[in-house]
């Protein structure tokens, strides 16, 4: 499964109809929440990429590499 290198934990949990997706974001530190009626996990485990997070934290990684390189 490819998933976001700054994804801490995903958990999956089953209420009812519903299923809870809970996943733990390093970037922002935050535990959010997504709730779904059919199989619909985050976008950490789909295209992160497209995440605005994950592109901040990356570029913000490949400055901090580029000044170390150069
Ligand atoms: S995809 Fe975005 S929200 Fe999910 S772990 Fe990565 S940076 Fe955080």
């Amino acid at each position: 499964m490819r998933r976001c290198p700054y994804l801490e934990e995903l958990v999956k949990d089953q209420r009812a109809f519903l299923r809870v997706y809970r996943f733990d974001c390093h970037v922002d530190h935050q535990s959010k929440r997504k709730y779904a009626l059919r199989d619909s996990p985050p976008i950490c485990v789909r295209n992160y990429e497209d995440c605005a997070l994950y592109q901040s934290e990356k570029r913000r990684e490949d400055s901090t590499i580029t000044r170390y390189t150069d």
